[in-house]
C-alpha cells in the first residue's frame, strides 16, 4: 500500500519524512496485514473450480492480491473458497475444514451452487447454500462465476476486511467461548434425509391436522 493510502488524513507529516513516515492506527496497520496475504484453501467441489484453476494461473494471476498461496492445509489458511456444488456428503468434511482453519478466517461463495444451490437446488442430495451453515462474507453469482468475477468478489473480501476493527471481530470475542465453532451437521436432524421422506411427510400430515 501507498504512504499516503496507508497513512489517515489530518496527520502533517513533514515533506522530507512523507516517502518514509506513515501514521496510522492499528485497526489499519492489522488489515493491511491481512488483506494482503489472504491464503485460500485448496479446495474445489464441481465446475465452479475450473474457474478458480484458471483464475490463479498466468493470465488473471490472484498472486497480485497475495492470494497465490493455496494451501492444502486448513491449519495455514485464511479463506474458504467454496466452488462447486455442496453435496450433504460432502458437508460434514467442509464444516470440519473450517472449524481446523485459525482465526481469522473467511468464506466465499463462489457461483449459484455455493450459494444457493444452483441448478440443483432442491436436490436431494444438495444443500440449498453453504451460508446455511457457514458465515458467508462474499457470495459471488454466476454459473460458473468467470475468473474475472471471482477477482471482483476477492477485492470485495478485501474491502470488507479493510472495514474491520479489532475491537470488533467475532475472532476476539472473549465473552464467547469458541465463537467460530460450528457444530458438525448430521443427516436426519440437520439435513434431509431422504431415506426418511415418508416418515417426514407423515409426521407434517400429523402436524397439520393437529393445528
Ligand atoms: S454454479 Fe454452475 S458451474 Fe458452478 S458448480 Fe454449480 S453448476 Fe457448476
Amino acid at each position: 500500500m501507498e504512504n499516503e493510502k496507508f497513512s489517515l488524513p489530518n496527520y502533517n507529516i513533514p515533506e522530507d519524512l512523507e516517502t518514509i513516515v506513515a501514521i496510522t492506527t492499528l485497526d489499519r496497520l492489522y488489515n493491511w496485514g491481512r488483506r494482503s496475504s489472504v491464503w485460500p484453501l485448496m479446495f474445489g467441489l464441481a465446475c465452479c473450480a475450473i474457474e478458480m484453476i484458471a483464475a490463479q494461473a498466468s493470465r488473471y494471476d490472484m498472486s497480485r492480491f497475495g492470494m497465490e498461496v493455496m494451501r492444502p492445509t486448513p491449519r495455514q489458511a485464511d479463506m474458504m473458497l467454496v466452488s462447486g456444488t455442496v453435496t450433504k456428503k460432502m458437508l460434514p468434511a467442509i464444516i470440519r475444514l473450517y472449524n481446523q482453519m485459525p482465526e481469522p478466517k473467511y468464506v466465499v461463495a463462489m457461483g449459484a451452487c455455493a450459494s444457493s444451490g444452483g441448478p440443483f437446488k432442491e436436490g436431494y442430495n444438495v444443500v440449498a447454500g453453504i451460508d446455511k451453515f457457514l458465515p458467508v462474507d462474499v457470495y459471488i453469482p454466476g454459473c460458473p462465476p468467470t475468473p474475472q468475477a471471482l477477482i471482483a468478489g476477492l477485492i470485495k473480501l478485501q474491502e470488507k476486511i479493510d472495514r474491520q476493527s479489532i475491537k470488533k471481530v467475532r475472532w476476539y470475542d472473549r465473552k464467547k467461548e469458541d465463537a467460530n465453532y460450528v457444530p458438525m451437521p448430521i443427516l436426519g436432524p440437520d439435513l434431509i434425509d431422504v431415506r426418511r421422506n415418508a416418515e417426514i411427510k407423515q409426521a407434517a400430515a400429523a402436524k397439520e391436522s393437529a393445528s
